[in-house]
């Protein structure tokens, strides 16, 4: 029997197997998909988890069941690559044949002092649900941060603007404007969203410590009750911790079939990966399907003939009723004209729920 490992259940990882499943797996390949936890969380909307307005069992998908994959539950510590072998933070090590790392990323905090003890991730389920509960006891009136101006950083804040009514909720970033690299209709268009809303935004905004209750922006002190961090992100530690050639993002350079150079039989999916595309949902189903392409050649000795992967575009809420978005050379954004408005839901509708693979 050969095994097939697949590191995470994610949107990369499930797109690999799921296209497996598909067609005919030869009688000798078993899948073995392990996560740390028992279902898929709906990334993507980890956002709405934060500010409260979606619940904790909406964003969870469960994991195929079918008799050619078992499952591992565990936290993986570990990889090592000469004796094909994944250690993990409890019990027996797991050996492999074939190997896809989908473990997704973590934040990124360019070693600024306190980012990681004093302000709340939305990286991970778990570190969402310590968010929600941290943005759920402050005071009334009281004051949320976000540092990042970047699609996610934007959606969390209209979010919590549409679940408490009552917070001060401020968006900082960088550069000149949130959502740097999305044409300057489409920023003027959420900045004009946020400032109907009620939504601070701090541009310039270099921050150089963060401590309980300030965030510094250089030697300016910026009074918070709760700082959430979107301002970047890097693959998963147990990725960081491999001896692998990588880009300046610290993801896995590959080759046109998605595998490691020096190992083969390794893939790697999604936000661990070295792609042409900003790391996405989108990215990584579309990387995981042609990756089981690949898989499916080498099983019968054939040449994988890949497609160029097309994306379709972006597209970012603004609560519940209100969105924008990037398709090709076209901006949309929700409330003009009914035609262009009435497209944009139609797009926004069916993306989420290719999405949450319903
Ligand atoms: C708030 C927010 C909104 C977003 N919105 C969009 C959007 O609208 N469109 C879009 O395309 N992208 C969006 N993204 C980005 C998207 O979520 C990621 O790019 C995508 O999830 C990457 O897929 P992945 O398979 O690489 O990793 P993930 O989907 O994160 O999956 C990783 C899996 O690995 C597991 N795992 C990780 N580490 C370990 C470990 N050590 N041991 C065991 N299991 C482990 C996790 O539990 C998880 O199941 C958003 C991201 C955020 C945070």
């Amino acid at each position: 029997m050969r095994n097939l490992v697949v590191l995470g259940g994610g949107y990369g990882g499930l797109a690999v197997i799921e296209e497996l499943l598909k067609n005919d797996l030869p009688d000798d390949v078993r899948i073995i998909l392990v996560d740390r936890m028992p279902y898929q969380g709906l990334k993507t909307e980890y956002y709405a988890l934060a500010a409260g307005t979606s619940s904790d069992i909406e964003l969870r998908a469960p994991f195929p069941e079918d008799s050619r994959v078992t499952k591992r539950y565990g936290e993986v510590s570990d990889i090592v690559l000469d004796n094909r072998t994944i250690h993990f933070q409890s019990g027996d090590p797991l050996s492999y044949d074939y190997l896809v790392i989908a473990l997704g990323c973590t934040d990124q905090y360019h070693g600024i002092p306190g980012a990681q003890e004093f302000t709340c991730s939305i990286q991970s389920f778990s570190s969402t649900r310590t968010t929600y509960r941290n943005i759920g006891d402050i005071r009334p009136f009281g004051q949320v941060t976000i540092i990042g101006g970047g699609l996610s950083g934007v959606e969390l804040a209209a979010e919590l603007r549409e679940s408490r009514g009552d917070l001060n909720v401020r968006i900082c970033d960088r550069g000149a404007s949130i959502l740097s690299p999305f044409p300057a209709k489409a920023q003027r268009y959420v900045r004009e969203w946020f400032q109907k809303n009620d939504i601070e935004m701090k541009s310039r905004v270099s921050v150089s410590r963060v401590e309980p209750g300030t965030v510094y922006n250089q030697e300016e002190h910026i009074y918070t009750d709760v700082t959430v961090w979107t301002a970047g992100i890097q693959p998963s530690p147990v990725v960081q911790r491999l001896n692998l050639p990588k880009d300046g993002s610290g993801r896995v350079m590959l080759n046109d079939y998605h595998q490691v150079p020096l190992h083969p039989e390794l893939f790697v999916v999604g936000d661990c990966a070295s792609l042409r595309f900003s790391p996405s949902a989108q990215a990584a189903m579309a990387q995981g399907n042609q990756i089981a392409e690949v898989l499916r050649a080498i099983w019968s000795n054939e040449t994988p003939n890949l497609g160029t992967i097309k994306l379709k575009g972006v597209l970012g809420s603004l609560g519940k009723k209100s969105g924008f978005g990037l398709m090709g050379d076209r901006r949309c954004r929700h409330g003009t004209q009914a035609v262009e408005k009435r497209s944009v839901m139609e797009i926004q509708t069916s993306f989420r729920i290719n999405l949450k693979r319903k």
